[in-house]
C-alpha cells in the first residue's frame, strides 16, 4: 500500500476483522496494551474496538507525553514562567494541564507571565534570537521522538553562543515505562491488570528501533508488534499479536516496517547521546519514580540547562484525589471508570492531564467514545 486512503479501506478492514474473529480462540481472552497515545487516539477515532471480538480487548497505556509529566515538574515550569526576565516557550497542550492548586501555564499567562506556544525547539531558538534582552526557556517534554530535536537546539545554541537560551528538559524513555508497567503490582503481583501483549509505539521506534523491546518479549514472555497509526496498521498488528499468542510465541515483530527498522535512526541516537545522559531517577505520573527513565542535559551543555541556571528543585505533588489519571496511565482503569469523566472533567475544563492532550485516553474517549460504555455504566452505577 502506498497512499493513506489504502490504510483506511473499509472493505480491507472488514476482512482483517473477520480474520481476527476467526483466529481468536473463543476459549481465551486476549488483553493487548497499546503503549502510545497516538494509537489510543486512532483506536478511539476509527472505532477499532468495535471491530474486535469481545475476547480481544485493548488496554490504554502511558504513552502520552503530556499525561505522564507529574504535577511537580509542571510547577517548576510555572515557577520559571513567573520570573519577569523569562519567556517560557511551550507546546500548546501543556498550557491547560492543571498544576498544584489548579494553577496552569494558561492561568500564569493570564496573570502576566510571558509564555509563548511553539511547535518545536527551533521556534524557541528563534524567540531567543529575537529577544536578546530576555531569558528564553524551552519547556521540553516528550519521549524519544522529540528528544533529538531538543538536542539539535542545544547544539545550535552552543555553537551560536546564544546565552539567553536554555532548556528545561523532561524527556522520558519508553522502554523504562514498559518495564514499569510489567513490574507494577497490578500486572505482576496481583494480576488485576492483564497484559498479554503490546502494540509497540511507532514514532518512538523510528528513533530507537525495535531491538530495545526484545528483552521484554524474552524475559517477560510478552509479544510486541510495533505498529503504524492508520486503522489498518493497528488491525493488522492485533492480528499479528493474536497469531503470536495462539502459537505460544513471544517475539518482537515489526508491522510498521515502512518507517521502523530494528536498529532505528543512528544519527538521531548519536545526537541524543552527545547532549543527554540518563537521570538517576524521574517521577512519572501514574508510574511513580523510575530509575534511569529520563534524560538530563550533560555537563558540556550545562550553560543551557534551565534547571542548573535557576537551581530549580523538584517537589513531588499528589494528584487531585478525584482524578483517576494515575490508574488510567497504568492500565488499571478506563476513562469511564473515573467518577468525574465528562462531568466535572471535560476538555474545556480538565481536572487531570489525560483530558488535555488529544493523545490522552480521557480526551480520546471524550471526543470519540464517550457513549460507548454508557448502558453498562448505567447498569452498574
Ligand atoms: S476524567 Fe479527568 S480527572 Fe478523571 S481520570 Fe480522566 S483526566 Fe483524570
Amino acid at each position: 500500500m502506498r497512499y493513506v486512503d489504502e490504510y483506511r479501506d473499509g472493505d480491507l478492514a472488514s476482512r482483517v476483522a473477520a480474520a481476527i474473529a476467526a483466529e481468536a480462540d473463543p476459549g481465551r481472552h486476549y488483553a493487548l496494551m497499546e503503549f502510545c497515545g497516538g494509537h489510543t487516539h486512532a483506536i478511539c477515532r476509527y472505532g477499532i474496538e468495535d471491530l474486535l471480538p469481545p475476547n480481544v480487548t485493548m488496554i490504554h497505556g502511558p504513552g502520552c507525553p503530556v499525561c505522564v509529566l507529574p504535577i511537580g515538574r509542571l510547577d517548576m515550569a510555572i515557577e520559571l514562567a513567573m520570573r519577569p526576565e523569562v519567556i517560557l516557550c511551550t507546546y500548546g497542550d501543556m498550557m491547560r494541564v492543571p498544576g498544584r492548586d489548579r494553577t496552569s501555564l494558561m492561568k500564569a499567562k493570564a496573570g502576566g507571565a510571558d509564555i509563548r506556544m511553539v511547535y518545536g525547539s527551533g521556534d524557541a531558538l528563534r524567540v531567543a534570537r529575537e529577544n536578546p534582552g530576555r531569558e528564553v526557556v524551552f519547556f521540553a517534554i516528550g519521549f524519544e521522538t522529540t528528544a533529538p530535536t531538543t538536542a539539535v537546539a542545544l547544539v545550535q545554541a552552543a555553537s551560536m553562543g546564544l546565552r539567553n537560551f536554555s532548556v528545561f528538559a523532561n524527556h522520558v524513555l519508553t522502554p523504562s515505562a514498559i518495564q514499569a508497567i510489567l513490574d507494577s503490582p497490578e500486572v505482576s503481583a496481583t494480576g488485576t491488570v492483564r497484559v498479554d501483549g503490546f502494540i509497540g509505539p511507532g514514532h518512538v521506534s523510528t528513533i530507537i528501533g525495535s531491538a530495545p523491546y526484545e528483552r521484554f518479549a524474552r524475559d517477560y514472555r510478552r509479544p510486541i508488534v510495533v505498529s503504524g497509526f492508520e486503522p489498518l496498521d493497528i488491525m493488522q498488528s492485533v492480528l499479528m499479536l493474536v497469531r503470536q499468542l495462539n502459537g505460544g510465541r513471544c517475539e518482537v515483530e515489526n508491522q510498521f516496517n515502512r518507517a521502523v527498522s530494528r536498529d532505528g535512526n543512528g544519527k538521531a541516537q548519536a545526537l541524543v547521546e552527545r547532549v543527554f545522559e540518563l537521570r538517576d531517577s524521574f517521577e512519572w505520573r501514574g508510574l511513580g519514580t523510575i530509575p534511569d527513565s529520563a534524560l538530563q542535559i550533560r555537563e558540556e551543555f550545562a550553560d543551557w540547562d534551565a534547571e542548573r541556571r535557576w537551581q530549580l528543585r523538584y517537589v513531588p505533588v499528589a494528584d487531585n484525589r478525584a482524578c483517576s489519571c494515575a490508574q488510567i496511565l497504568r492500565g488499571a482503569k478506563k476513562p469511564l471508570d473515573c467518577a468525574i469523566f465528562g462531568t466535572a472533567c471535560t476538555p474545556e475544563n480538565p481536572m487531570g492531564s489525560c483530558m488535555v492532550s488529544p493523545e490522552g485516553s480521557c480526551a480520546a474517549y471524550y471526543l470519540y467514545g464517550r457513549w460507548r460504555d454508557t448502558p453498562q455504566r448505567a447498569k452498574t452505577g
